[in-house]
């Protein structure tokens, strides 16, 4: 059994002044694996506190010590790449390939925030006015349970290339994944105050974080629900706000894409994190008039897919991260079924032979219009839809007719042409032929998907605010 009773407050491990209990469950099974004390408000005020005492200090260091403590941030995270990856598997379930990943994203992406931090302009000529770039002040950093680990560090190592002190407010759902970035980052040798980590229910530390006068910027990523409430309580006290939201983003087939081809891209993307992502391609676009033959390489791909024992090589869709999440994509399962949407493959229950865990059968649906829920709601799970178009620019509107507007996917055999039609989608990411991640660009939404933008530049600009300074 864990037993988590620490939260992390001054550079140092402390036991919070909140005393409610919360089980850490296994999705694989079901079980009970450990407990965990959470913090509350009264602790995150005093984690604000000690992230506002150290700001002045931390504010005035150069960029060279800045680079020289994220370089040991990243040493020290490295050094946990394998007992993340143990974590990621228990208590989240991600299969083989997925928890390598997220167990190596956290050291990687600090690496990439210190090649941006190494050619940030920090000081601009506009005209005649001399432009400085200064940091906010504490950051409040909320991070989801679906990449946790790499949430706290890509924003931690972002907020402290910029100057920033912060608390942390980690998914509740993510206990063991915290408790070693935690111990790692411990290690690092980072001054008291900068760090802060408070892992607690989002209605109280969370919310705290918000209404906070002494914290002046917030970065979350998480549902839109959450971010609309985020921003309403950020309102009064003017913090800059970052919001990483959901999506239900398209891929658009062209006509001229091989079936074969184009299913394994359209599916790998509809499933990327067993479809518990933010940029999971879930409408799937296909002309009508092949739309039997997409129809079945569709069917063909989803249903190669494996899912299962997160511990199995063979696996390729881990469990459903809570229970909660596992009911939620039932219900649109049944939904879709009942709104007349055709299961081609997978359907409501557990895969065959698993009677316990929060698994899916991975889901393939066929009619399904852009109005039904199945293609406007983010399900966050492995769980497509396949709607048809009967010309380009049917298709392009349909594309574009969501709330959201986080990523897009086009396939098509004539590159150019599939440029120009990504061209016109709405998105803050559009990939052409290519799931490829790119960390030196901006990454965030349109609309409902958010506000704001990480990474590159743009990501650490978040964390800044410009002076002009003007001489007579
Ligand atoms: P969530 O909104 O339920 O929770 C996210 C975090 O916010 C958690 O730490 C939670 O405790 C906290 N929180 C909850 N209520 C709060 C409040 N009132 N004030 C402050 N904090 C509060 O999201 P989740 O279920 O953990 O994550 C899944 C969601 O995250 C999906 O919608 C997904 O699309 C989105 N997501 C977006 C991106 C992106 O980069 N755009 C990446 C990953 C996940």
């Amino acid at each position: 059994m864990h037993m988590i009773e620490h939260i992390y407050i001054n550079g140092q491990f402390v036991t919070p002044d909140g005393d409610e209990w919360l089980d850490i469950i296994k999705p694989a099974d079901g079980s009970v694996i450990g407990k965990a004390r959470l913090a509350n408000a009264q602790d995150a005020e005093r984690a604000i506190a000690a992230a506002a005492a150290a700001f002045p200090a931390f504010a005035a260091t150069t960029v060279a010590q800045r680079i020289t403590l994220l370089e040991q941030m990243y040493h020290a995270v490295n050094g946990a790449e394998s007992e993340l990856r143990a974590a990621i598997l228990e208590e989240y379930g991600a299969p083989t390939a997925r928890s390598e990943w997220m167990s190596r994203y956290p050291a990687d992406v600090i690496l990439q925030v210190i090649e941006e931090l190494k050619r940030y302009p920090f000081v601009q000529q506009a005209g005649r006015a001399q432009v400085q770039m200064l940091p906010l002040g504490v950051a409040g950093l909320i991070t989801p349970w679906n990449s946790n680990a790499g949430f706290i560090c890509h924003k931690l190592a972002t907020a402290i290339a910029a100057g920033c002190t912060a608390v942390i407010k980690p998914s509740e759902f993510s206990l063991l994944q915290t408790q070693v970035i935690t111990r790692a980052l411990h290690t690092a040798g980072l001054p008291a105050g900068v760090f802060n980590i408070v892992t607690g229910r989002g209605a109280s530390v969370g919310e705290a974080l918000s209404r906070s006068p002494q914290v002046a910027k917030i970065s979350f990523t998480g549902s839109t629900a959450t971010g609309k409430a985020i921003l309403r309580s950020a309102a009064d006290t003017f913090k800059r706000v970052t919001l990483e939201l959901g999506g239900k983003s398209p891929t658009l087939i062209l006509p001229d894409a091989d079936a074969a081809q184009a299913a394994g891209l359209a599916v790998q993307a509809g499933f990327i994190n067993s479809g518990q992502a933010c940029i999971a391609g879930t409408r799937i676009l296909v002309p009508e008039q092949r739309k039997a033959e997409f129809e079945q390489a569709l069917t063909a791909a989803v249903a190669a897919e494996v899912s299962g024992d997160p511990a199995d090589a063979r696996t390729t869709i881990g469990p459903m991260v809570n229970e909660k999440q596992w009911q939620r994509v039932q219900h649109y399962i049944a939904l879709g079924e009942q709104q007349g949407a055709r299961l081609l493959t997978g359907g409501s229950g557990r895969p065959d032979g698993l009677h316990h865990g929060w698994y899916i059968r991975p889901t393939l649906f066929s009619d399904v219009t852009n109005e039904m829920p199945l293609a406007r709601e983010e399900i966050f799970g492995p769980v497509l839809s396949i709607l048809t178009y009967r010309d380009e620019a049917e298709a392009i509107a349909m594309a574009n007719d969501s709330d959201y507007g986080l990523s897009a996917l086009v396939i098509g055999a004539d590159e150019q042409h599939a440029r120009n039609v990504g061209e016109q989608l709405i998105a803050g990411r559009v990939m052409i032929n290519t799931l490829a991640h790119e960390p030196r660009a901006p990454f965030g939404g349109f609309r409902h998907s958010g506000i704001g933008r990480e990474m590159g530049q743009a990501g650490i600009s978040a964390f800044l605010e410009p002076r002009a300074l003007i001489a007579g």
